[in-house]
């Protein structure tokens, strides 16, 4: 065949002409005499008007009878139409069914979430998860060309691992031939040996958490962005990381109105999140502000989402929280100058309640003193010695950190839930579809 389709997003190109779209039926309601199809290809939306003035009462029966998510070629005029939120429809001359659909499960009346994610795999249809992936879509475009502009190379760190750096209880097992390994929760020691060879690198790729906990923000598969970076400071990568956040913000308000206005979120408040720098609070700090409103937390405690909640709301922006102790943070943090009980490291908690979206640190440098910290943890320092070779062979000041995506899209989507963020999530309870 040799039809060419035009993609719903191109119709303003191609006003007054005749158009060959392929597509899906939305929904569609009409009257005696003319029927409305919401159409959408994958690329957009629009309406497809079918008129009896216009077409045959062949074409029209096909129309008044199509069924939700039936795919059609259609063939139409397109004319702008100030009053349709999309500017412009299609004035219908002939309709061809290519695949029926009876009995579609997620009709327009409400559905509950359990639902829902039943069916994720054609939820991924309908317009929230279409606005949020396409967001998605854009953070994961902005994140390459941030890196990229900035000197980084990425490096692939590897899915199956034998060493458990974030702790050895929320780990996948996977049998590896004869030997156990695990699905990897972090890249970022790799990131480190990269770092050495590389410069400035980041990693992205899933990364995996068997987290018993059911939060509005933990996924058991993710996706993590950790840059590492060479002769680089704490400040430095603080700067970075805001710098970073901005730019990722930036890029949705460029690329995603129609998306945030499907989705209802506040384009002034996302306005504000590109505005650098974010402020920076010590943990002491914070602390002092947690006991002054009569929080139950001791210094020493590490934040769960209610604390890190009452903190992100003093602040319209992004908030830099330094320096946590050293016992509730990875073994690798750099010790402070001046102080043992803590590390040179810093959470962005995200504003509107949205919770930690990057944890990153300076890293240490000293080999005895990782060795020392790696038996402390519980860890076999046989697993580390090629991450200990990093200090032995050219150790230099270097930080980095690691940033969820999904915490990041729930975040600039203004979701409640983060397993509205990836197409398919993996929760306590789900790992089906
Ligand atoms: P939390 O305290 O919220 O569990 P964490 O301290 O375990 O986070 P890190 O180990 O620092 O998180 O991981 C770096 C980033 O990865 C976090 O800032 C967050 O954005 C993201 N992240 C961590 N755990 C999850 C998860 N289970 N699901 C989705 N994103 C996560
Ligand atoms: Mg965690």
């Amino acid at each position: 065949m040799s039809e060419k389709f035009t993609k719903i997003k191109d119709l303003p190109m191609h006003d007054g002409e005749e158009v060959l779209v392929g597509a899906w039926i939305r929904q569609k309601r009409g009257s005696k005499k003319i029927a409305f199809l919401q159409l959408r290809d994958g690329s957009g939306f629009v309406q497809a008007v079918v008129s009896l003035d216009e077409v045959d009462q062949a074409t029209f029966n096909i129309a008044e009878h199509i069924k939700q998510e039936t795919s059609v070629v259609v063939s139409g005029v397109v004319q702008e139409n100030s009053r349709d939120s999309f500017g412009y429809e299609l004035s219908v001359k002939s309709i061809q069914i290519i695949g029926e659909s009876n009995d579609y499960p997620i009709t327009p009346k409400d559905h509950g979430t359990d639902f829902l994610f039943e069916h994720r795999h054609l939820y991924l249809r309908h317009l929230k998860p279409y606005a949020i992936m396409k967001i998605r879509n854009t953070i994961i475009k902005a994140t390459y060309d941030f890196f990229w502009n900035n000197g980084f190379t990425k490096i692939d760190a590897p899915i199956i691992t034998s060493s458990a750096p974030e702790g050895t209880s929320e780990l996948f097992p996977v049998k590896y031939f004869e030997q156990d390994a695990y699905l990897s929760q972090t890249g970022q020691l790799y990131a480190e040996a990269g770092a050495m060879a590389f410069g400035r690198v980041f990693t992205f790729g899933p990364t995996f958490r068997a987290e018993k906990s059911k939060t509005r923000r933990h996924l058991n598969e993710f996706w993590m962005i950790e840059p590492e970076m060479a002769y680089t400071h704490q400040e430095e990568s603080l700067e970075i990381q805001e710098k970073y956040i901005a730019s990722l913000v930036q890029a949705v308000l460029d690329n995603n109105q129609s998306e945030l206005k499907m989705l209802d979120r506040d384009l002034d408040v996302l306005k504000k999140y590109t505005i650098l720098p974010y402020p920076r609070l010590s943990y002491d700090q914070a602390i002092e502000k947690l006991q002054a409103a009569n929080f139950d937390v001791q210094w020493g405690d590490d934040f769960g989402s209610p604390e890190e909640t009452f903190i992100s709301d003093q602040f319209e922006q992004p908030v830099f929280v330094t320096n946590y102790p050293k016992a509730v943070k990875a073994f690798y943090m750099k010790r402070h100058p001046d102080r043992d009980d803590v590390v040179i490291s810093a959470d962005l908690l995200a504003p509107e309640g949205y919770g930690e979206i990057i944890g990153g640190s300076e890293r240490d440098t000293d080999f005895n003193y990782l060795e020392k910290r790696i038996k402390e943890q519980g860890l076999n320092p046989q697993d580390y010695s090629w991450y200990l070779d990093l200090r032995k062979y050219g150790s230099v000041p270097h930080s980095g950190f690691g940033l969820g995506l999904e915490r990041v899209i729930t975040w600039i989507a203004g979701q409640d839930h983060i397993r509205e963020a990836i197409p398919f999530p993996r929760t306590l309870n789900r790992i089906w579809p």
